[in-house]
């Protein structure tokens, strides 16, 4: 394969030697090489600078979780990535492991979901959320990862294509995400002691809605059409969900986000007694 366009620059060896036609030959002469390179399908969460010219770029993965790379000159104009590192954007990357961070070798756009949820800022904020939110859960949980990146890609598709209400793509995407990592909310039957509902207290801490029995002192009492609403943006009920009236979207709302600070927060801590242990 013909090495032209540097694709397969080592970033230690260029470091130390800077000459392409060296650093090509070392390469090509690693026979571990071909055996730290990979494939995947994966959505772009988040950049940041590196250097002059580079990017890491924090993926979910569809195979192999979430992975942080470099992509190298990808903020000169003339990068062959283009724009398929931004942010949302869905890619089929051809990537080398690292020791520390993986390096990306390729891109091929999948989904140009970037480009209309960018330009609109109702749409970016909801998407930066979602990211936000899929990265601090793949984080903690590599198992569902699959599921994760699924879940997200459909979410930000449906964002970019306006199927619904922004807001409501956003609660939607944030519980099955939650539940999808272990932390699936109950909407009908109490969720400390399974009663069957509806129940009128919401309880966080508890996972949903729960009975006269196990209400915490001050649990919220959400209007009836807000439990059902979020009950319909759990399952995907998008006939309920789109009818809604915007005074219970806005209270689903926060009870979605008391939700998700509450769960994420614990799975964050015991992701950090992980990294102690
Ligand atoms: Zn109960």
């Amino acid at each position: 394969m013909p090495c032209g366009d540097g694709k397969y620059r080592h970033h230690t060896v260029r470091r130390s030697l800077p000459g392409p036609g060296l650093v090509r030959r070392l390469v090509v002469a690693n026979p571990s090489f071909a055996a730290r390179s990979y494939r995947d399908d994966a959505v772009v969460l988040r950049t940041h600078k590196l250097g002059e010219a580079d990017r890491i770029i924090t993926l979910l993965t569809k195979h192999h979780g979430q992975v942080r790379a470099v992509a190298k000159g990808v903020r000169r104009t003339s990068s062959r990535f283009g724009a398929r590192l931004e942010p949302f954007m869905v890619a089929d990357l051809q990537l080398v492991s690292g020791r520390t961070l993986d390096i990306v070798t390729q891109a091929v756009a999948k989904g140009a979901y970037g480009s209309s949820i960018a330009a609109d800022y109702g749409r970016f904020t909801v998407a930066a959320a979602m990211t936000e939110t899929a990265e601090k859960l793949t984080d903690a949980d590599t198992e569902s990862g699959t599921a994760q990146y699924n879940l997200l890609v459909g979410a930000l598709a449906a964002l970019s294509r306006s199927d619904h209400p922004p807001e409501l793509i956003l609660d939607s995407y944030l519980l099955r995400a939650l539940a999808t990592g272990g932390w699936a909310p109950s909407f009908t039957e109490c969720a400390r002691c399974g009663r069957p509902g509806p129940h009128t207290a919401f309880a966080a801490p508890i996972g949903g809605m729960v009975c006269s029995d196990c209400r915490p002192p001050g649990s919220p009492a959400p209007a009836p059409e807000t439990v059902v609403l979020l009950g319909a943006l759990l399952t995907g009920n998008w006939s309920v969900a789109d009818a809604s009236d915007p005074r219970h979207r806005r209270e689903a709302a926060g009870l979605v986000a008391s939700y998700l600070q509450w769960h994420l927060e614990r799975a964050l801590k015991s992701l950090k007694h992980v990294e102690r242990s």
